[in-house]
């Protein structure tokens, strides 16, 4: 590997750094570029009709500020600008935004594709890094910062005109030094206190300054000292909203993006699960959900990650990761057999009206739409807690821990069996036969209880014969009774009872459920039934357990 040949990125010295004391405490601005750069960064760009169907979504999640296109550089670009416009398609509370080059004719362009728009972010950039400068522009500093005022001037005098011809129309004016984060940060303050010479913007009517990490090349930590660094020598910053756009190449998109906000960010820019150029642009999903996770309104509704997901996918053809933070297929799913139980417990103590405490889940996955068949899949490392909290979640049976351990290598041999996960609905029909639960026989419709003195009495019908005993109360009679009949010495370990609602596949009328785990001459013997009424399942579940 030949590491010798690159070399560090250049961060200011920030010795008095402020961000690292701060804290998130409420959202950014978040402004979508899906429509823009997402779409540049797509082997077959969307169509007017594909990038409508993601506006949509767009607007119906909650963005505010939505970069829309790059009309100067397409006709698409262009016609979905007008299409947005003519067919009165942005809500009175959203305002698009637009990418121009600081080139004349692209501006005069961007103006035209504008025309008659309420109000609209003019959105203009040109590159300030060392590379660009010296090897792609062959340009001066002074001949690169004279650029981006000629950009802005030419920004600000479109925008007169255009507002002479549509009274209505109101601009916002923001600007990207391109690749900030590879320029030298004192430059990089010094071309956009010139571009904003130009504006002359107020605290009452601030421009945008929009940070650019266009390619990632340092670690979050010395990005937010070139963001801090910025603001902090940025004259006149109140007439400003300092903004931010990274990505993704070093996998720390996020991560700079938090960061940078500490470092006094107002605004993020980047895309629905991060597509974009190259790894992509920030995620705001996984940005929106970290600050949701800590108890801050992300002020973007994505509780139906379902619709707005496929959308996703089918606009940029990208297939969604199994484990992308937050909203992944398997990203609330626990496997192992201990994780499953600690989440079982968790949840059996979770109240709804307390702060969510639950281990391996850092939020409720019902909060985006998740069932907990997603939460617990069974399979062949699962042991008892992953099939004992199916069975009692979804089915309502709440089994002993000795009836867990029981059940729990038939479990395992089902899944390995099916090579895989086992289905709920699979895992519960093994359940019901394992466990003879949909057998209608014995047949025990005939039975008396009776008191005598302390003792109860019992007399049933029984396989054409009469059983009778006695004992403490209507299990030890029964015990009592299958002694005198048959000889053999019946003790019970364990009993347990829970009244449930309809038994899918027993029976409507199955509205008991009992357990019973009895010594039989020396032997454990298991029997379960459900039944109308708490007796009735009792004397069943103990003359199962006899057979
Ligand atoms: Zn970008």
């Amino acid at each position: 590997m030949k590491f010798a040949k690159y070399q560090p990125t250049v961060t200011p010295d920030l010795p008095d750094r402020q961000w690292p004391n701060q804290r998130l405490v409420k959202a950014p601005l978040w402004v979508s570029v899906d429509l823009r750069d997402g779409n540049q960064a797509l082997a077959n760009p969307m169509t007017v009709e594909q990038k409508l169907k993601l506006w949509h979504e767009l607007v119906k999640m909650g963005f505010k500020t939505i970069e829309v296109g790059f009309p100067s550089a397409s006709q698409v670009e262009f016609d979905f600008t007008r299409r947005l416009i003519e067919e009165n398609l942005i809500p009175e509370d959203v305002t698009i935004q637009v990418l121009v080059q600081a080139r004349e004719h692209l501006i005069k362009r961007t103006y035209e594709a504008l025309q008659g728009v309420k109000q609209a972010v003019v959105h203009v950039y040109n590159t300030t890094s060392i590379v660009q400068r010296e090897r792609v522009f062959e340009k001066s500093k002074a001949e690169i910062k004279a650029m981006a005022e000629q950009g802005a001037l030419w920004v600000k005098n479109y925008a007169q005109a255009a507002q002479q011809q549509s009274p209505v129309s109101q601009f916002i004016f923001q600007y990207s030094p391109e690749s900030f984060s590879q320029t030298e940060t004192a430059y990089a303050v010094e071309v956009c206190e010139a571009v904003m010479d130009v504006w002359l913007p107020t605290p009452e009517n601030p421009c945008i300054l929009n940070l650019p990490a266009t390619v990632e090349s340092t670690s979050p930590n010395r990005f937010a000292d070139q963001v801090e660094y910025f603001i902090r020598h940025l004259p006149n910053r109140a007439s400003a909203l300092i903004s931010i756009h990274t990505h993704n190449d070093r996998g720390c998109a996020v991560a700079a993006a938090e960061l940078a906000l500490l470092a006094g960010a107002d605004r993020i820019e980047g895309t629905l699960l991060g597509n974009g150029e190259r790894t992509g642009n920030m995620d705001i999903v996984t940005l929106a959900m970290n600050l949701y996770s800590e108890g801050i309104d992300p002020e973007l509704n994505l509780s139906n990650p379902d619709e707005w997901m496929a959308v996703v996918e089918e606009v940029t053809q990208i297939k969604t990761h199994m484990r992308h933070p937050w909203v992944g297929e398997v990203v609330y799913t626990a496997y192992s057999g201990s994780h499953q139980d600690a989440i079982r417990k968790c949840l059996l103590k979770q109240q709804a009206d307390e702060p969510w405490q639950v281990a391996y889940l850092p939020i409720d996955p019902k909060d985006v739409g998740r069932d907990y068949e997603a939460v617990i899949r069974v399979n062949s490392q699962s042991g008892k807690a992953g099939a004992a909290f199916v069975l009692e979640q979804e089915y309502g049976l709440k089994l002993p821990k000795w009836l867990q351990i029981d059940f729990a290598p038939v479990a395992q041999a089902l899944a390995e069996k099916q090579g895989g996960v086992i289905s709920h609905k699979n895992l519960y029909q093994a359940f019901l036969i394992h466990y003879a639960l949909t057998e209608k026989k014995p047949n025990i419709s005939n039975y008396q209880i009776g008191k005598a003195g302390e003792m109860e009495t019992i007399r049933l019908d029984y396989e054409q014969q009469i059983l009778e005993g006695r004992g403490k109360g209507t299990l030890c009679a029964l015990c009592d009774a299958w002694q005198n009949s048959t000889g053999q010495v019946v003790d019970v370990l364990d009993y347990a009872e829970h009244a449930m609602h309809e038994a899918m596949d027993v029976g409507k009328n199955a509205r008991a459920m009992a357990y019973v785990l009895l010594d039989v001459d020396g032997q454990k013997k298991i029997g379960l039934a459900m039944a109308e009424d708490t007796v009735s399942a009792m004397l069943l579940a103990v003359l199962k357990g006899l057979n």
